[in-house]
């Protein structure tokens, strides 16, 4: 029986740079002592006053079907935030309560494109984005962001791919480079989506992990409100991965039609998680500040060790728990690198080219192992990088 083109193509071909993620994997269940810096997880888990909430809301009885767009409260906590922290007015009829940031993508994405649109997105680019769009039946068309501009999109880049496209999926700070976006870029980002009447699709679920700079939500910019449609999770701002919630915030008519979608695929999120959420939401930016506070001190770590060589160059990290370093100096792709690493070390990073084309020659590095294990992975892939760097055969013409 043939399964439907929408779902083969969500993934590629399969040669998707997820090669080193994998063998990592393999080796670790085999025995082998990697440190893992692939995936955006805390090494911290759910605060524990929010599973006593979780648990509280449960044993009360919110175990029945919740509301579909969310609870009331949950909406209102939600709205709250997001106007304290970018001045828009915004009230619980915007906010429609999701499994998560990765099924908002998918809703928001659905609410806006018909089969066959063009939906942009920036590369380097967070691993789902491109089949997000493909599951909607839309085209994914990458617009390739230089790292000699630290990646962020131009008017050069965004303004030929614009022409005849609909949307455009943008994320500061930044999973995979921890680029956050300048006010600059953003000003460009609207002109673009105004003059060629696009969507704009915001993924901010970084948006408390800033470590430079301020973060600055689109929505807020001058005839953006109507045209925006905001994801916001609360997976990495309170460690709550496994919760699966989060949220996308839009003009009411978009989150009516996106509650009818809702009503007709998840039903809404469990009402103990809604809880939990607002409690924890409710504890302010002080549990969201002791969140962030290991990758902040990480970064410094880093930071600190790859001043004193100068192959290995990062990608200024202004956000989000990663680090993307240019390795372009060692004369190996990312790729290759990342497996010579993880052979002679058993240090698992990701390549840049798991990332789209702009990030090739580049690493990512999650800041995802405790600070000791952190400096110490990172001196032995500095050294490594160094060694391979000197060593390089440089051809001259
Ligand atoms: N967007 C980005 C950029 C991410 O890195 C992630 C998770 N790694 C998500 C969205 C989805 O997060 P979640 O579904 O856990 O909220």
């Amino acid at each position: 029986m043939e399964i439907a083109q929408r779902m083969t193509a969500l993934t590629g071909d399969g040669s998707d740079g997820w090669d080193v993620f994998y063998k990592a994997r393999a080796l670790k269940k085999q025995g082998h002592p990697i440190v893992e810096l692939t995936i955006g997880e805390h090494d911290i888990r759910t605060h524990m006053n929010i599973l006593v909430a979780m648990g509280r809301s449960a044993k009360e009885g919110h175990t029945g079907y919740a509301a579909v767009p969310g609870t009331e409260g949950l909406r209102n906590a939600v709205a709250r935030r997001i106007e304290a922290q970018s001045g828009v007015p915004t009230s619980a009829e915007n906010i429609l309560i999701t499994p998560g940031g990765q099924s908002a993508l998918f809703a928001a994405h659905m609410a806006v494109l018909n089969p066959g649109d063009i939906a942009l997105y920036c590369d380097p680019y967070y691993a789902t984005y491109p089949g997000t769009i493909r599951g909607t039946g839309a085209i994914d068309h990458a617009v390739r962001c230089d790292p000699a501009h630290d990646f962020q999109p131009r008017a050069a880049d965004l303004e030929p791919a614009a022409k005849g496209a609909r949307s455009l999926l943008v994320n500061s700070p930044n999973n995979p480079t921890g680029v956050v976006y300048a006010r600059a870029t953003w000003e460009t980002i609207a002109q673009t989506c105004i003059a060629h009447n696009l969507w704009l699709i915001s993924d901010e679920v970084y948006d408390t992990q800033v470590w430079h700079g301020a973060h600055i939500s689109p929505r807020s910019l001058e005839g953006m409100q109507e045209r925006s449609l905001v994801i916001g999770s609360m997976s990495k701002s309170h460690a709550m991965t496994g919760s699966r919630i989060g949220w996308i915030c839009g003009p009411v008519p978009v989150i009516e039609h996106l509650t009818n979608l809702a009503t007709h695929t998840t039903y809404g999120v469990p009402g103990f998680i809604q809880d939990a959420a607002e409690f924890a939401l409710a504890q302010g930016q002080e549990l969201e500040d002791e969140v962030a506070a290991p990758f902040r001190r990480r970064r410094l770590i880093a930071l600190d060790l790859l001043a004193q060589q100068n192959i290995v160059r990062a990608v200024p990290c202004s956000g989000a728990m990663y680090l993307m370093l240019d390795m372009r100096a060692t004369g190996l792709s990312g790729e290759t690198f990342a497996h010579a690493l993880l052979d002679a070390h058993q240090i698992a990073v990701m390549p840049g080219e798991s990332f789209g084309q702009a990030a090739a020659g580049h690493i990512r590095v999650a800041m995802t192992v405790d600070d000791d294990q952190f400096f110490k992975a990172l001196t032995i892939l500095v050294a490594f990088a160094t060694k391979i760097g000197q060593t390089k055969v440089v051809f001259e013409p």
